[in-house]
């Protein structure tokens, strides 16, 4: 099964609304219609609307960085709903990044809540895992992934992996410029395919599995070139237009 890579830039709390409209102007010029990738961008919320407007006509695809844990609507000051996100333009949103998971205490259980409800608002969940330094060193890599998917697909059924991506983000790479090789990232990939195909081998073979830290334009070739990383999840390097362009170009 051929799986078009996707190529997501996650701008975190970075950029001015000035910044941004530049940033989208010279990516849009750079994505043409029968680009055999996707471009997505996930700008903060309070910017999403905007980068829809100047995202009218391209290709270019728009996203959230998160998203709250209850559907519908109700008393959650402060949190954002997957409807609010589908009106203001959104068709993905990133669930379970592991700043949300470090700095904001989001337990598996959460994760899987948010995954949910982005489904039920009809948003497809990019779903992060990945493991820290210690981890890795400790030998624990596949326990951590594992647990971090198993969590997902338990509480959502492996139904639902036919309409989410998983994001393959080893910690100790995240905003680094420390790379997983190709390898390393491959191996993870493959396992994380594996516990889906377990499950559902159909699902499996047409689940995307983004990777994501310290992607750059020089090792996006390398790293696309193995059998289960269908794209990337780029933070830093989708602040850059020339460099994210550069990314997009060696996926599409
Ligand atoms: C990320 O934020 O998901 C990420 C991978 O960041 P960076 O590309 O900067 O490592």
């Amino acid at each position: 099964m051929t799986r078009k890579p996707l190529i997501a830039g996650n701008w975190k709390m970075n950029g001015s609304l000035g910044e941004s409209r530049q940033l989208v102007e010279t990516l849009r010029h750079g994505v043409s219609a029968g680009a055999s990738a996707t471009m997505l961008l996930c700008p903060p919320y309070v910017y999403l609307p905007a980068v829809r407007d100047w995202l009218q006509g391209s290709p270019i695809a728009l996203g959230a960085q998160d998203i709250a844990d209850k559907p519908g609507t109700g008393a959650y000051t402060g949190e954002v709903s997957g409807q609010m996100l589908r009106d203001v333009g959104c068709t993905y949103v990133i669930v379970g990044h592991s700043e949300r998971r470090a700095l904001y205490g989001e337990t598996d259980a959460v994760v899987a809540a948010k995954f949910k409800a982005a489904q039920a608002a009809g948003l497809l969940p990019i779903l992060c895992v990945g493991e820290t330094l210690e981890q890795r060193e400790a030998g624990e890599t596949r326990k951590v992934v594992e647990r971090q998917v198993a969590a997902v697909v338990d509480s959502a059924g492996v139904a639902a992996f036919a309409k989410a991506i998983v994001a393959y983000e080893p910690v100790w790479a995240i905003g680094t410029g420390r790379t997983a090789t190709p390898e390393q990232a491959q191996e993870v990939h493959a396992f994380i395919r594996g516990m889906v195909a377990a499950r559902d081998a159909t699902i499996a073979a047409g689940l995307s599995i983004l990777y994501g830290g310290s992607v750059k334009g020089a090792n996006t070739r390398s790293l696309l070139a193995m059998a289960d990383i269908d794209g990337g999840l780029v933070g830093g390097a989708s602040l850059a237009a020339a460099e994210f362009l550069e990314i997009f170009r060696a996926a599409a």
